[in-house]
């Protein structure tokens, strides 16, 4: 089956075919950085970090654009409040967002445009508008104008005449219809302003989009993605804006996420509904709970209790569609089934005297199996790479691939068992090599989806010297069993337990690991 989206814009899942392939564009809204990333700021990153890791792997020459909004009206104020200048927040705002997508291992991510960096693109685009007849200045401002692009709802499936009821719509007395959106904000005093043909002012949040889309990717582009709740006005708006400048289509394939809402336990600051009923952790809440003791959906608070990994893993345990319920407890939820991965790789690194992170996966889909599946355990491999593509394939269904992962690692710990690849079948090449073909699969298809791409850092106050010095007790402990004071290293043992330290007697000697958290 062919890869399947489902278009914000027709209402159903299609069949994707890019405009120019094998290249394909893809811009997603990134955040007005005028408050620390919350869990809610990443999901956009993350999925579309996937879409892109994906469609590169079916043989796409794919761009990924995320803009940063540096200058906008929550950002004026949060900055004022503080007393410093827009400038100086947006740096450190920015600083944070990208320190988070690092840590995420979001790092597909082509170009990641400013607002304040584009003004020129945005001013002719305005005067563009102004000239077609499509947008129109008062007092310094300058509005578009709703009326004249008549397939203007098209997205939210929104009929234009009761648009003057939305509740999201600015007031101002110089628009000629409610829904029409400011293009251009005529300066006010102390607020950032650029000269331009109105006189000084700063652009709209809407139109920066459709300039710095069109810079990177083009007049039509592929794909268009971020929050559900940027369907109205906002992409709405860029629709319009961009159509009415172009006379061409904008984009093919609208995706939306979903947001964040809390899990039963943590909704007790109450999240709120949308019109369409739809609850959500809104930035206000999120910095009320910053502010808070529970602070923990900002992502720099929560990285000090979960690895980075895990919270990705989180992210991409719900399709991205839906709403994403969040609470520590799940995240830590989702942290314990990673752990089962990682014991896995340590015990692949027994077996095969290998490191799973030195397996090179295939680039490159392909749909013929690399290996032939000679036995009853490839075969079953085979179907669930089958299982997983058919995952990606059906809109990018990443948890339903998680949990094909899943599965492949049951499959791959009942083979090691069976065959006793850590005991007497060790020495079994042929069955070592079946295993091994298997653990190139859980690679290749974790590979897709961002994760395992390096060693999980075993925790944050781990150093190698703290390493070094657990393996001379371990050494000692063994000195001691050989010489069979057993008195000796079970106090070795329980007090390296009691610092969260767990040993385990294996075959080819003794291995540790951090216990899990409680
Ligand atoms: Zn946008």
């Amino acid at each position: 089956m062919a890869l399947q989206v489902y278009n914000t814009l027709t209402r159903r899942k299609e069949t994707f075919e890019p405009v120019n392939p094998p290249k394909v564009g893809i811009y997603c809204c990134g955040p007005t950085v005028y408050m620390p990333s919350h869990v809610g700021h990443m999901v956009g990153p993350v999925i579309f970090d996937v879409i892109k890791r994906y469609l590169q792997y079916l043989g796409y020459d794919v761009t990924l654009v995320i803009n940063i909004t540096d200058v906008e009206d929550k950002l004026i104020r949060a900055a004022a409040e503080r007393g410093i200048a827009v400038k100086e927040l947006a740096e450190e705002i920015t600083e944070d967002y990208l320190e988070n997508l690092r840590k995420l291992h979001v790092d597909t991510i082509d170009f990641m445009p400013r607002a304040t960096e584009n003004i020129d693109a945005i001013i002719k685009l305005v005067q563009g508008l102004i000239e077609r007849g499509y947008a129109y200045q008062a007092n310094g401002d300058v509005y578009f104008d709703v009326t004249r692009f008549p397939q203007y709802g098209k997205l939210s499936h929104r009929d234009p005449a009761a648009l003057e009821a939305g509740a999201r719509i600015e007031p101002s007395p110089l628009k000629r219809h409610p829904a029409d959106f400011a293009l251009w904000k005529a300066a006010k005093p102390g607020e950032p302003a650029w000269d331009s043909p109105w006189g000084k002012g700063r652009p709209g949040w809407h139109i920066e989009c459709s300039a710095m889309s069109m810079r990177y990717l083009g007049e039509t582009f592929d794909i268009h993605g971020g929050g559900l709740d940027l369907v109205f006005p906002h992409h709405e708006n860029e629709i319009a804006q961009s159509e009415a400048y172009t006379g061409k289509p904008f984009v093919k394939y609208w995706l939306h996420n979903g947001l964040l809402r809390l899990a039963e336990a943590t909704r007790k600051l109450g999240a709120r509904a949308d019109r369409e009923g739809v609850e959500y952790l809104d930035e206000q809440q999120a910095l009320k709970m910053s502010k808070s003791k529970g602070n923990i959906v900002i992502v720099s608070e929560l990285l000090k209790e979960v690895p980075a990994e895990a919270l990705r893993f989180f992210i991409l345990s719900t399709h991205y569609r839906r709403p994403i319920e969040f609470s520590l407890e799940r995240v830590k939820e989702v942290e314990r089934g990673l752990n089962s991965f990682y014991r896995f790789f340590e015990r692949y690194q027994r077996i095969t005297a290998e490191s799973f992170y030195d397996i090179q996966p295939p680039q490159r889909r392909s749909d013929e199996f690399s290996t032939e599946p000679d036995t009853e355990f490839l075969g079953e491999v085979e179907g669930l790479r089958r299982r997983f593509f058919e995952a990606m394939d059906d809109d990018f269904n990443t948890a339903a691939a998680i949990g094909v992962l899943y599965d492949l690692l049951s499959a791959l710990n009942r083979y090691a068992d069976r065959n006793r690849l850590e005991g007497e079948g060790k020495g079994n090449r042929e069955k070592v090599e079946a295993f091994k073909k298997g653990a190139c699969v859980l690679r290749e298809l974790s590979h897709v989806l961002g994760l395992f791409l390096e060693p999980p850092r075993r925790d944050a106050s781990t150093s190698e010297l703290t390493e070094k010095l657990i393996k001379i007790l371990v050494d000692l402990r063994a000195q001691a069993r050989s010489e069979k004071n057993y008195a000796l290293a079970d106090e070795i043992r329980r007090r390296l337990g009691e610092l969260g330290i767990v040993l385990e007697d294996r075959p080819g000697g003794t291995v540790w690991r951090f216990a899990e958290r409680p």
